[in-house]
């Protein structure tokens, strides 16, 4: 799973909404209610200069109404920078649904959650995300045309994972380029940690590639599957962070680099789908950065995905997909460079090119 890594003690001694360490001027956050379904959630939209704010939908169980705040703050800001940064006319959404998905989650719930999103006129357009499925977003298409992620047999682009490794694969590749002169992985020592759906679409390219390719998740089931499939390696230590790698690839949780994980990492590049791997993006930025450690923005190359969903709203096919995918290499490999040439962060390199964007369609209107 996902969620960030939040000192919940500390988040209640701050201002409820706009004084919350993750609220970084978004234009909407909407608080959403029902008793009769158990629903409560939290739609976040951070910025819409671009047009309608999209992201995903996610359910968790979260320990507080804090930590769900700042999930969906920090997540719905991200996604104003992925889509800015892939060239998408699209701003910045997410919702989170607090409750286990595996026993709270019913179709009078999800169509109430739909209901919700139809309010907002098409302001915030949702999709899947942890604790959702495809069949979900179909269940929400039936009281609200603000959804994307939906089946293939519905008309949409089906699922959006294999499309985020192959992204992924693309920014890694890029990274590669960078640092090592090459793109090919053939050989190179690759962590993944966390084998879901992205993760062993991940692992499936890279072993199609020859990398040699070890792989970490809490779910032991999982691990052995993924194994067999792609004849790859099971991690069986206790600490990924201190193994010699050329590559780190997080597919699992945020905020994965933090004071304590980057003393003790050994890799050359971390390139990897988890959203806000991160902790703090200055911070640890710069950190990465002056252990020469190359960190392709998760931002910037897991956003096939949301290259996917857009497909629905656009209606471009799947090569158009595949080629805005394939473009993450580019962009990536301009932004290493971009970062080296401004004495800035790879984060801090992204982060600026996006907001730039945004920026200029602010002054055309
Ligand atoms: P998923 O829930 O299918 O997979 C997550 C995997 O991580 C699971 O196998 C889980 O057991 C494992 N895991 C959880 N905690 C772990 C830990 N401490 N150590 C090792 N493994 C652990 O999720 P997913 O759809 O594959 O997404 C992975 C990440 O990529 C998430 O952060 C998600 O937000 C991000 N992302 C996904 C997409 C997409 O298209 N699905 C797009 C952009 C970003």
């Amino acid at each position: 799973m996902v969620t960030e890594v939040i000192d919940t003690n500390e988040l209640h001694k701050m201002d409820p909404v706009f004084g919350q360490m993750s609220f970084d001027n978004h234009e909407q956050i909407v608080f959403c209610n029902d008793k009769d379904t158990g629903l409560k959630a939290i739609i976040g939209i951070h910025n819409t200069v671009l047009g309608p704010a999209l992201g995903g939908t996610r359910m968790w169980n979260y320990t507080s109404e804090w930590e769900a705040l700042n999930d969906v703050l920090r997540l719905s800001r991200g996604m104003t920078y992925k889509s800015a940064i892939t060239g998408l006319n699209l701003g910045g959404g997410k919702a989170v649904l607090i409750g286990d998905a595996k026993t709270q989650k019913t179709p009078e719930l999800m169509l109430k959650f739909g209901e919700f999103v139809h309010s907002l006129g098409g302001k915030y357009i949702t999709a899947e995300d942890v604790g959702m499925a495809t069949s979900d977003m179909d269940l929400v298409r039936t009281v609200t045309p603000y959804v994307t992620g939906i089946s293939e047999a519905n008309g949409g682009a089906g699922n959006p994972s294999p499309i985020t490794a192959y992204g992924v694969f693309m920014g890694m590749k890029a990274a590669a380029k960078y640092k090592f002169g090459s793109d090919i992985l053939e050989d190179k020592v690759v962590y993944v940690q966390g084998i879901g759906n992205v993760g062993e679409a991940l692992v499936e390219n890279l072993s199609n590639e020859g990398a040699k390719v070890f792989i970490a998740d809490i779910n032991q089931e999982r691990l052995e599957e993924v194994r067999d499939k792609y004849n790859v390696e099971i991690y069986s230590g206790n600490n990924i962070y201190a193994e010699k790698m050329d590559i780190y690839a997080p597919c699992a949780l945020g905020a994965t680099i933090n004071d304590s994980t980057i003393k003790q990492l050994d890799a050359k590049i971390i390139a990897g789908a988890a959203n806000n791997q991160l902790a703090e993006e200055q911070k640890h930025g710069t950190m990465l950065r002056e252990r020469g450690i190359v960190y392709a923005p998760d931002f910037l190359i897991n956003a096939g995905g949301i290259i996917n969903v857009y497909a629905e709203l656009e209606n471009y096919d799947r090569k158009e997909i595949i080629r805005k995918t394939e473009n993450i290499y580019n962009t990536t490999l301009e932004i290493l460079k971009k970062a080296e040439a401004d004495n800035i962060t790879t984060y801090q390199a992204a982060y600026n090119v996006a907001q730039a964007r945004i920026d200029a369609r602010k002054n055309e209107k």
